[in-house]
Protein backbone atom coordinates (compact mmCIF):
# COMPACT_ATOMS: atom_id res chain seq x y z
CA UNK A 1 0.00 0.00 0.00
CA UNK A 2 2.37 3.00 -1.03
CA UNK A 3 2.01 6.00 0.15
CA UNK A 4 2.29 8.92 -2.59
CA UNK A 5 3.33 12.66 -2.38
CA UNK A 6 2.42 15.26 -4.68
CA UNK A 7 4.11 18.43 -4.34
CA UNK A 8 2.61 21.36 -6.72
CA UNK A 9 5.78 23.55 -7.79
CA UNK A 10 3.77 24.98 -10.99
CA UNK A 11 2.86 28.49 -8.93
CA UNK A 12 4.72 31.36 -10.89
CA UNK A 13 5.74 33.06 -7.62
CA UNK A 14 4.83 36.59 -9.02
CA UNK A 15 4.54 37.95 -5.80
CA UNK A 16 8.46 36.90 -4.45
CA UNK A 17 9.00 37.86 -8.36
CA UNK A 18 12.35 40.26 -8.24
CA UNK A 19 13.84 38.17 -6.37
CA UNK A 20 17.39 39.39 -6.78
CA UNK A 21 17.78 40.57 -10.38
CA UNK A 22 16.60 37.38 -12.04
CA UNK A 23 12.87 37.32 -10.97
CA UNK A 24 13.63 33.23 -10.43
CA UNK A 25 9.79 31.46 -9.09
CA UNK A 26 10.00 31.33 -5.47
CA UNK A 27 9.67 28.22 -4.86
CA UNK A 28 13.10 28.15 -7.14
CA UNK A 29 15.11 30.83 -5.13
CA UNK A 30 18.30 29.49 -2.93
CA UNK A 31 17.70 29.14 0.32
CA UNK A 32 20.88 28.97 2.51
CA UNK A 33 22.53 26.73 -0.34
CA UNK A 34 19.91 24.74 -1.83
CA UNK A 35 16.59 26.22 -3.71
CA UNK A 36 13.16 26.25 -1.70
CA UNK A 37 12.17 23.09 -4.03
CA UNK A 38 14.89 21.17 -2.87
CA UNK A 39 14.46 21.63 0.99
CA UNK A 40 11.38 20.60 0.32
CA UNK A 41 11.80 17.50 -1.76
CA UNK A 42 14.39 16.60 0.70
CA UNK A 43 12.02 16.08 3.14
CA UNK A 44 9.58 13.60 1.50
CA UNK A 45 12.59 11.69 -0.17
CA UNK A 46 13.99 11.13 3.30
CA UNK A 47 10.62 9.66 4.60
CA UNK A 48 10.18 6.31 4.96
CA UNK A 49 6.76 6.02 4.40
CA UNK A 50 6.51 8.40 1.47
CA UNK A 51 7.22 5.35 -1.86
CA UNK A 52 6.59 7.87 -4.75
CA UNK A 53 7.19 11.38 -5.39
CA UNK A 54 5.03 13.29 -8.28
CA UNK A 55 6.07 16.87 -9.01
CA UNK A 56 4.06 19.35 -10.87
CA UNK A 57 5.73 22.23 -12.60
CA UNK A 58 5.33 24.85 -14.75
CA UNK A 59 6.79 24.40 -18.78
CA UNK A 60 9.01 27.11 -18.74
CA UNK A 61 10.91 25.62 -15.65
CA UNK A 62 11.57 22.37 -16.74
CA UNK A 63 15.52 23.15 -16.68
CA UNK A 64 15.47 25.07 -13.20
CA UNK A 65 13.61 22.13 -12.62
CA UNK A 66 16.17 19.67 -13.72
CA UNK A 67 19.09 21.25 -12.60
CA UNK A 68 18.03 21.16 -9.04
CA UNK A 69 16.91 17.93 -8.82
CA UNK A 70 17.99 14.24 -9.25
CA UNK A 71 16.26 10.67 -9.73
CA UNK A 72 18.14 8.69 -7.09
CA UNK A 73 16.59 6.03 -5.52
CA UNK A 74 13.54 5.88 -7.94
CA UNK A 75 11.18 8.07 -5.52
CA UNK A 76 10.93 10.82 -7.49
CA UNK A 77 8.72 10.33 -10.86
CA UNK A 78 9.19 12.00 -14.23
CA UNK A 79 7.62 15.98 -13.16
CA UNK A 80 4.23 16.84 -15.02
CA UNK A 81 2.99 20.13 -16.44
CA UNK A 82 0.23 21.85 -14.28
CA UNK A 83 -2.35 24.04 -15.50
CA UNK A 84 -3.66 27.95 -15.13
CA UNK A 85 -4.43 27.03 -11.66
CA UNK A 86 -3.31 25.56 -8.99
CA UNK A 87 -6.71 23.30 -8.92
CA UNK A 88 -5.33 22.44 -12.36
CA UNK A 89 -2.01 21.68 -11.71
CA UNK A 90 -3.25 19.11 -8.59
CA UNK A 91 -5.63 17.57 -10.52
CA UNK A 92 -2.58 16.96 -13.65
CA UNK A 93 -0.64 15.63 -10.68
CA UNK A 94 -2.74 12.96 -9.51
CA UNK A 95 -3.68 11.86 -13.00
CA UNK A 96 0.50 11.45 -13.24
CA UNK A 97 0.24 9.95 -10.14
CA UNK A 98 -2.18 7.20 -11.42
CA UNK A 99 1.06 4.79 -13.11
CA UNK A 100 1.62 4.36 -9.16
CA UNK A 101 -1.76 3.83 -7.98
CA UNK A 102 -0.78 4.56 -4.41
CA UNK A 103 -3.62 4.15 -1.63
CA UNK A 104 -3.04 7.42 -0.07
CA UNK A 105 -1.19 10.73 -1.39
CA UNK A 106 -0.34 14.27 0.71
CA UNK A 107 -0.22 17.18 -1.42
CA UNK A 108 2.16 19.93 -0.45
CA UNK A 109 2.75 23.19 -1.62
CA UNK A 110 6.96 23.71 -3.08
CA UNK A 111 6.80 26.64 -1.22
CA UNK A 112 6.82 25.11 2.59
CA UNK A 113 10.41 24.28 2.58
CA UNK A 114 9.97 23.91 6.46
CA UNK A 115 8.09 20.88 6.46
CA UNK A 116 9.08 18.48 8.77
CA UNK A 117 8.71 14.45 8.74
CA UNK A 118 6.32 14.85 11.91
CA UNK A 119 3.89 16.57 9.79
CA UNK A 120 4.31 13.92 7.24
CA UNK A 121 3.40 11.40 9.86
CA UNK A 122 0.93 12.87 11.59
CA UNK A 123 -1.23 13.53 8.51
CA UNK A 124 -0.68 9.90 7.07
CA UNK A 125 -1.95 8.47 10.70
CA UNK A 126 -5.08 10.44 10.93
CA UNK A 127 -6.04 9.34 7.54
CA UNK A 128 -6.29 5.80 9.47
CA UNK A 129 -9.84 7.08 10.76
CA UNK A 130 -10.82 10.12 8.09
CA UNK A 131 -11.47 10.53 4.33
CA UNK A 132 -8.48 13.65 4.33
CA UNK A 133 -6.45 15.21 6.79
CA UNK A 134 -4.84 18.95 6.74
CA UNK A 135 -2.43 20.11 8.84
CA UNK A 136 -3.00 23.39 10.32
CA UNK A 137 -2.88 25.68 12.92
CA UNK A 138 -4.92 27.68 15.24
CA UNK A 139 -5.48 31.19 14.65
CA UNK A 140 -4.21 33.12 17.69
CA UNK A 141 -4.54 37.10 15.75
CA UNK A 142 -8.23 38.17 16.06
CA UNK A 143 -9.78 38.45 13.06
CA UNK A 144 -10.97 41.35 11.68
CA UNK A 145 -13.83 41.57 8.64
CA UNK A 146 -12.73 44.46 6.14
CA UNK A 147 -14.47 46.29 3.10
CA UNK A 148 -12.41 47.54 0.66
CA UNK A 149 -12.08 50.67 2.17
CA UNK A 150 -10.07 48.63 4.94
CA UNK A 151 -12.78 49.82 7.35
CA UNK A 152 -13.31 47.57 9.65
CA UNK A 153 -17.09 45.94 8.92
CA UNK A 154 -16.88 43.30 11.59
CA UNK A 155 -14.95 40.83 14.43
CA UNK A 156 -15.20 37.02 13.27
CA UNK A 157 -15.36 34.83 16.74
CA UNK A 158 -12.08 33.49 16.72
CA UNK A 159 -12.74 30.14 18.35
CA UNK A 160 -13.09 26.92 15.94
CA UNK A 161 -10.84 29.04 13.12
CA UNK A 162 -7.91 27.33 11.77
CA UNK A 163 -4.78 28.58 9.26
CA UNK A 164 -4.66 25.57 6.93
CA UNK A 165 -1.15 24.35 5.77
CA UNK A 166 -0.07 21.71 3.44
CA UNK A 167 0.30 18.87 3.71
CA UNK A 168 -2.97 17.65 3.07
CA UNK A 169 -3.64 13.93 2.85
CA UNK A 170 -6.62 11.57 1.52
CA UNK A 171 -7.44 8.59 0.08
CA UNK A 172 -5.89 8.28 -3.38
CA UNK A 173 -8.94 7.61 -5.24
CA UNK A 174 -11.32 9.39 -3.47
CA UNK A 175 -9.47 12.80 -3.86
CA UNK A 176 -8.87 11.76 -7.55
CA UNK A 177 -12.62 11.40 -7.80
CA UNK A 178 -13.36 14.89 -6.11
CA UNK A 179 -10.93 17.01 -8.24
CA UNK A 180 -12.14 15.51 -11.80
CA UNK A 181 -15.90 16.57 -10.53
CA UNK A 182 -15.08 19.64 -9.86
CA UNK A 183 -13.19 20.52 -12.70
CA UNK A 184 -16.39 18.59 -14.53
CA UNK A 185 -18.82 20.78 -12.85
CA UNK A 186 -16.49 24.11 -13.57
CA UNK A 187 -15.83 24.73 -10.13
CA UNK A 188 -12.28 25.89 -10.32
CA UNK A 189 -12.72 28.82 -7.46
CA UNK A 190 -11.17 26.33 -4.55
CA UNK A 191 -7.86 27.30 -3.09
CA UNK A 192 -6.74 24.18 -1.32
CA UNK A 193 -7.36 20.73 -1.62
CA UNK A 194 -9.77 20.42 1.62
CA UNK A 195 -12.14 22.31 -0.21
CA UNK A 196 -12.52 20.06 -3.09
CA UNK A 197 -12.54 17.28 -0.69
CA UNK A 198 -15.53 18.74 1.42
CA UNK A 199 -17.35 19.94 -1.63
CA UNK A 200 -17.56 16.28 -3.14
CA UNK A 201 -18.76 15.41 0.21
CA UNK A 202 -15.34 13.69 2.23
CA UNK A 203 -14.73 14.34 5.70
CA UNK A 204 -11.71 16.24 6.51
CA UNK A 205 -9.54 16.06 9.47
CA UNK A 206 -7.29 18.83 11.05
CA UNK A 207 -3.90 17.61 12.59
CA UNK A 208 -1.75 20.24 14.76
CA UNK A 209 0.45 21.71 12.06
CA UNK A 210 3.86 23.60 12.58
CA UNK A 211 4.48 27.21 13.22
CA UNK A 212 7.59 26.66 11.32
CA UNK A 213 6.02 25.37 8.32
CA UNK A 214 5.05 28.95 6.70
CA UNK A 215 4.85 29.26 2.89
CA UNK A 216 6.87 31.67 1.07
CA UNK A 217 4.90 34.01 -0.76
CA UNK A 218 7.08 37.30 -1.04
CA UNK A 219 10.46 38.47 -1.23
CA UNK A 220 10.13 39.34 2.14
CA UNK A 221 9.22 36.04 3.26
CA UNK A 222 12.50 34.31 1.36
CA UNK A 223 14.26 37.18 3.32
CA UNK A 224 13.10 36.17 7.12
CA UNK A 225 13.76 32.16 5.72
CA UNK A 226 16.97 33.21 4.55
CA UNK A 227 17.92 34.91 8.01
CA UNK A 228 16.28 32.13 10.27
CA UNK A 229 18.48 29.69 8.42
CA UNK A 230 21.48 31.60 8.88
CA UNK A 231 20.84 32.32 12.18
CA UNK A 232 19.93 28.78 13.24
CA UNK A 233 23.14 27.29 11.02
CA UNK A 234 25.29 30.57 13.25
CA UNK A 235 27.48 32.99 11.03
CA UNK A 236 30.30 31.20 9.17
CA UNK A 237 33.40 33.43 10.79
CA UNK A 238 36.77 33.26 8.95
CA UNK A 239 40.22 34.44 9.94
CA UNK A 240 43.49 35.17 7.79
CA UNK A 241 47.26 36.48 8.82
CA UNK A 242 49.47 38.07 6.64
CA UNK A 243 53.01 39.15 7.18
CA UNK A 244 55.07 41.71 4.72
CA UNK A 245 58.96 43.29 5.44
CA UNK A 246 60.08 45.70 3.18
CA UNK A 247 63.68 47.11 3.16
CA UNK A 248 64.96 50.91 3.81
CA UNK A 249 66.74 52.06 1.40
CA UNK A 250 67.83 56.27 0.23
CA UNK A 251 64.61 58.32 0.25
CA UNK A 252 62.90 61.20 2.43
CA UNK A 253 59.65 59.36 3.24
CA UNK A 254 57.75 56.02 3.96
CA UNK A 255 54.23 54.89 3.13
CA UNK A 256 52.67 52.90 5.97
CA UNK A 257 49.24 51.73 6.11
CA UNK A 258 47.87 53.95 3.34
CA UNK A 259 49.78 57.37 5.20
CA UNK A 260 52.45 59.25 3.88
CA UNK A 261 55.32 60.07 6.37
CA UNK A 262 58.51 62.22 6.73
CA UNK A 263 61.27 59.56 7.46
CA UNK A 264 65.32 59.50 6.99
CA UNK A 265 64.62 56.61 4.69
CA UNK A 266 61.92 55.26 2.04
CA UNK A 267 61.26 51.85 1.78
CA UNK A 268 62.40 49.40 -1.02
CA UNK A 269 59.87 47.94 -3.30
CA UNK A 270 58.17 47.31 -6.74
CA UNK A 271 54.54 49.28 -5.60
CA UNK A 272 54.94 52.16 -3.02
CA UNK A 273 56.08 49.59 -0.13
CA UNK A 274 53.30 50.32 2.23
CA UNK A 275 54.52 46.92 4.38
CA UNK A 276 51.30 47.56 6.29
CA UNK A 277 48.56 47.46 3.57
CA UNK A 278 50.40 44.05 2.35
CA UNK A 279 50.64 42.35 5.46
CA UNK A 280 46.63 43.47 5.26
CA UNK A 281 45.63 42.46 1.96
CA UNK A 282 47.42 39.20 2.90
CA UNK A 283 45.22 38.26 5.88
CA UNK A 284 42.08 39.71 3.81
CA UNK A 285 42.93 37.16 1.23
CA UNK A 286 43.63 34.62 3.62
CA UNK A 287 40.52 34.71 5.31
CA UNK A 288 38.12 33.39 2.27
CA UNK A 289 41.62 31.64 1.11
CA UNK A 290 42.00 33.20 -2.13
CA UNK A 291 46.12 33.26 -2.28
CA UNK A 292 48.15 36.46 -2.05
CA UNK A 293 49.24 39.84 -2.96
CA UNK A 294 52.32 38.24 -5.40
CA UNK A 295 49.66 35.98 -6.64
CA UNK A 296 47.21 38.68 -7.73
CA UNK A 297 49.51 41.07 -8.13
CA UNK A 298 52.78 39.57 -9.51
CA UNK A 299 56.21 41.93 -8.94
CA UNK A 300 57.15 41.18 -12.61
CA UNK A 301 53.72 42.81 -13.89
CA UNK A 302 55.01 46.51 -15.09
CA UNK A 303 51.61 47.77 -14.05
CA UNK A 304 52.20 47.60 -10.72
CA UNK A 305 55.33 49.11 -10.62
CA UNK A 306 55.09 52.02 -7.81
CA UNK A 307 51.37 51.64 -7.39
CA UNK A 308 49.52 52.78 -4.57
CA UNK A 309 49.00 49.59 -2.27
CA UNK A 310 45.58 50.54 -1.52
CA UNK A 311 44.79 49.39 -4.89
CA UNK A 312 46.16 46.19 -3.39
CA UNK A 313 43.76 46.30 -0.50
CA UNK A 314 40.56 47.15 -2.23
CA UNK A 315 40.54 44.13 -5.08
CA UNK A 316 40.28 42.27 -1.66
CA UNK A 317 37.74 43.54 -0.41
CA UNK A 318 35.86 43.18 -3.70
CA UNK A 319 36.61 39.86 -3.31
CA UNK A 320 35.25 39.18 -0.08
CA UNK A 321 32.18 41.24 -0.99
CA UNK A 322 31.83 38.97 -4.08
CA UNK A 323 31.48 36.23 -1.50
CA UNK A 324 28.54 38.11 0.13
CA UNK A 325 31.15 38.26 3.16
CA UNK A 326 31.45 41.05 5.25
CA UNK A 327 34.59 41.84 7.02
CA UNK A 328 34.04 41.52 11.29
CA UNK A 329 37.35 43.53 12.23
CA UNK A 330 41.05 43.72 10.76
CA UNK A 331 43.99 44.34 13.14
CA UNK A 332 47.78 45.52 11.89
CA UNK A 333 50.76 45.59 14.26
CA UNK A 334 54.10 47.50 12.72
CA UNK A 335 57.35 46.36 13.72
CA UNK A 336 60.02 49.14 13.51
CA UNK A 337 62.50 51.42 15.74
CA UNK A 338 61.38 54.04 13.36
CA UNK A 339 59.74 56.32 12.06
CA UNK A 340 57.22 56.54 15.13
CA UNK A 341 53.53 55.90 14.92
CA UNK A 342 51.45 57.07 17.63
CA UNK A 343 50.54 60.31 16.27
CA UNK A 344 49.59 58.86 12.93
CA UNK A 345 47.87 55.66 14.08
CA UNK A 346 44.39 57.62 13.57
CA UNK A 347 44.73 58.75 10.33
CA UNK A 348 46.04 55.11 9.39
CA UNK A 349 43.32 54.00 10.75
CA UNK A 350 40.59 56.31 8.99
CA UNK A 351 42.31 55.69 5.62
CA UNK A 352 42.27 51.51 6.26
CA UNK A 353 38.46 52.13 7.38
CA UNK A 354 37.27 54.33 4.17
CA UNK A 355 39.45 51.89 1.79
CA UNK A 356 37.31 48.59 3.37
CA UNK A 357 34.68 50.69 3.61
CA UNK A 358 34.32 49.74 7.48
CA UNK A 359 33.57 52.01 10.65
CA UNK A 360 36.90 52.94 12.08
CA UNK A 361 35.78 50.80 15.49
CA UNK A 362 36.42 47.82 13.09
CA UNK A 363 40.70 48.96 12.69
CA UNK A 364 43.24 48.30 14.30
CA UNK A 365 46.70 49.61 14.21
CA UNK A 366 49.48 49.52 16.80
CA UNK A 367 53.33 49.41 16.72
CA UNK A 368 56.18 48.23 18.33
CA UNK A 369 59.87 48.20 18.61
CA UNK A 370 61.97 44.67 18.68
CA UNK A 371 64.37 46.05 21.62
CA UNK A 372 67.20 46.71 19.35
CA UNK A 373 67.00 43.20 17.99
CA UNK A 374 67.06 41.68 14.67
CA UNK A 375 66.81 43.84 11.16
CA UNK A 376 63.56 45.43 12.12
CA UNK A 377 66.26 46.47 15.57
CA UNK A 378 68.87 47.31 13.65
CA UNK A 379 66.71 50.07 11.53
CA UNK A 380 67.57 48.17 8.26
CA UNK A 381 63.08 47.77 7.43
CA UNK A 382 60.31 47.21 8.78
CA UNK A 383 58.09 44.13 9.52
CA UNK A 384 54.11 44.12 9.85
CA UNK A 385 51.89 41.41 10.14
CA UNK A 386 47.54 41.68 10.26
CA UNK A 387 44.71 39.68 11.16
CA UNK A 388 41.63 39.80 9.48
CA UNK A 389 38.34 38.24 10.35
CA UNK A 390 35.48 38.03 7.61
CA UNK A 391 31.90 36.87 8.04
CA UNK A 392 30.51 34.79 4.67
CA UNK A 393 27.11 34.05 4.78
CA UNK A 394 26.39 30.02 5.24
CA UNK A 395 26.05 29.43 1.93
CA UNK A 396 28.94 31.04 0.29
CA UNK A 397 31.19 27.77 0.51
CA UNK A 398 31.53 24.48 2.50
MG1 LIG B 1 55.14 43.75 0.28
Amino acid sequence: MPNAALIVAAGRGSRAAGHGATGVPKQYAPLAGRSVLARTLAVFLEHPAIHRIGVVVHPDDIDRYEAQTSRDGGKLLPPCFGGTTRQQSVLSGLEALRICAPDRVLIHDAARPFVDAQQVDDVLAALDAHAGAIAAIPITDTVKHAGVDRLITRNIERAGLWGAQTPQGFHFTAILAAHRAAHAAGRNDFTDDAAVAEWHGLRVAIVPGNPRNVKITTAEDLALAQHELASGAGPDVRTGTGFDVHRFTTGACVWLCGIRIAHTHALEGHSDADVGLHALTDALLGAIGDGDIGQHFPPSDPRWKGAASHLFLSDARRRIAALGGTISNVDITLLCEAPKIASHRQAMRERIAAILEVSVARVGVKATTTEGLGFTGRREGIAAMATATVILPPSAGP
